[in-house]
């Protein structure tokens, strides 16, 4: 027996119950569920009141509520609760029926779910859900993956839901991602760019602040006209308004100022981190990313040590200390120098999240479409950003890029940026200001563009301790040499 609900929802916390308003609004019957039934009367008799909802206090009535093919869609803690929705809605589900699974999901776990759920004769979506509980409410970035069946089904609607971007508002942020878990790994690559925009933000705020002496006053303008340009994102013009707020609690002064300097995670980022390390790509800026964070919350320690460990003394290097000083001096000079050493890091932050995802896709055969996961990063989700536009123009003229540093719009922008942002980042340097994701892209944008590193002698130091053996320039094969018998 099926009911008359176009979708069904489990899960009322903050996502589930903006996504399920969003579903309503859209002109679909919605049916919700969820573990503490309490949760499905306050939602019915609050703001669902008069829409087209159907509360249910049951996991069965909840799936009889909806008609075939069912779209059940999950939003609830990732983890252990998704698997356990999974088994009592398996033995309710009828051929053609359609589990989603909307949450913050580990991208392998929604391979293996696909799989059971397949293998039960059903079908399987895992959707990256960003923009927050705003976003679930107005319009996410969604990008589902799964059973490909599923999408002719869910399209419509997803898409309508979705936030639209492009001249006329038109085009939604949702698209098929690929098979099993690549809409959740999308997401995820997608969370962890957003650990390096936020890092580079915040060390580009550290240096205005600590070397250029900037009010927050005068960062908000700084951040309003970079909202304007090159730089425009959600994350910037954020960060513009949180210079404005004034102490909530009665104080004076800024808010931001009151806030305590540990950062929280949640892990998405660390996830990035430790399949870059299985892939063996070099994603430096979400792992440094992930340990600003972690040194972050070494607070306590970082106090004592505050106390006793010295940073560059005034007397230190006098002569590098006037030609640093001569580019701090002059404030809109050293505030565009930060804005271009922002702007080149956040495009390597970029190029490397796109490199991982290549990376996963050739491993995962998901034949992923970078373009498209630009343009699904375009509106609703945290990192969306002008910027996003030229990754879609980037992949669209050339799908198979190898790296987005290899594109010519990137290229040039990266040359008009990169004397100031050596400027800025040996500035840092000089004068003891940590700039870790500004440097670790630096480093890899030098590393990547020299055809010859000192990995020679490294893989020497392999053969002489472990007969690791090496390859050659000058001739094919494998080597291994008597270091000792050739002095
Ligand atoms: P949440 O706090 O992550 O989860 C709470 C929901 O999960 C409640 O409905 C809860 O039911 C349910 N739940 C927990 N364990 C359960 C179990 N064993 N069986 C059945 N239900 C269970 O909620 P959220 O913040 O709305 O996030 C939902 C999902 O979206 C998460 O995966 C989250 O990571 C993801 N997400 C969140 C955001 C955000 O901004 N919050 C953004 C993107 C994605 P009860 O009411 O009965 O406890």
């Amino acid at each position: 027996m099926s009911g008359d609900c176009d979708f069904g929802l489990i899960g009322l916390a903050v996502m589930g119950e903006n996504l399920a308003l969003n579903v309503e609004s859209r002109g679909y019957k919605v049916a919700v569920y969820n573990r503490t039934t309490s949760k499905v009367d306050d939602l019915i008799a609050g703001r669902a009141a008069g829409k087209d909802f159907v509360g249910t206090h049951t996991i069965e009535d909840f799936v009889k509520a909806v008609k075939r093919p069912r779209k059940l869609m999950m939003l609830v803690k990732a983890g252990p609760a998704v698997d356990a929705i999974i088994d009592q809605l398996l033995p309710l589900c009828e051929p053609g029926d359609i589990i989603i699974d909307g949450g913050n999901t580990y991208y392998a776990d929604t391979e293996r779910r696909t799989k059971r759920v397949e293998d039960a004769g059903f079908l399987y979506v895992g959707c990256g859900v960003s923009g927050g509980e705003e976003g679930a409410l107005k319009g996410p970035s969604l990008m589902p993956g799964g059973s490909a069946d599923a999408w002719p089904e869910i399209k419509d609607m997803f898409q309508s839901i979705a936030a639209k971007v492009g001249p006329n508002n038109d085009i939604p942020c949702c698209e098929w991602v690929g098979p099993r878990g690549a809409g959740h790994y999308v997401k995820m690559v997608h969370n962890g760019i957003e650990y390096g925009d936020m890092q580079l933000i915040c060390e580009a705020y550290q240096l205005l602040k600590e070397l250029g002496g900037l009010s927050n006053d005068e960062l908000y303008d700084v951040f309003d006209s970079w909202n304007d340009g090159d730089l425009q994102s959600y994350l910037i013009e954020i960060s513009r308004d949180i210079f404005s707020a004034k102490d909530d609690q009665g104080g004076d002064g800024y808010l931001v100022d009151k806030i305590l300097d540990i950062a929280g995670a949640k892990g998405t980022g660390k996830w990035m981190s430790q399949l870059a390390l299985d892939l063996g790509v070099p994603s430096t800026l979400v792992t440094t990313a992930v340990f600003a964070r972690g040194l972050s919350a070494q607070k306590e320690a970082r106090v004592r040590a505050s106390e006793k460990l010295e940073g560059p003394g005034k007397s230190q290097n006098p002569e590098m200390r006037a030609v640093v000083e001569k580019l701090i001096g002059d404030k809109p000079a050293f505030i565009e120098a930060v804005r271009k050493a922002l702007y080149a890091s956040k495009i390597v932050s970029y190029a490397q999240g796109f490199v991982q995802l290549q990376a996963a896709s050739a491993e995962h055969d998901w034949n992923l479409d970078y373009g498209q996961s630009a343009l699904l990063w375009r509106g609703g989700c945290i990192i969306r950003a002008k910027f996003l536009d030229r990754i879609k123009e980037a992949f669209d003229a050339e799908p198979n890029l190898e790296n987005l540093l290899l594109n010519s719009f990137f290229d040039d922008a990266i040359q008009e940026a990169q004397e100031s942002w050596r400027a800025v980042v040996a500035t840092a340097s000089v004068l003891g200001i940590p700039v870790p994701a500004f440097c670790t892209a630096l480093n890899y944008y030098d590393g990547y563009r020299l055809a010859r590193l000192p990995a020679n002698l490294l893989q020497a130091q392999r053969d002489y301790f472990g007969a690791h053996t090496y390859k050659r320039v000058d001739m094919e094969g494998t080597f291994h040499s008597e270091w000792l018998d050739l002095r």
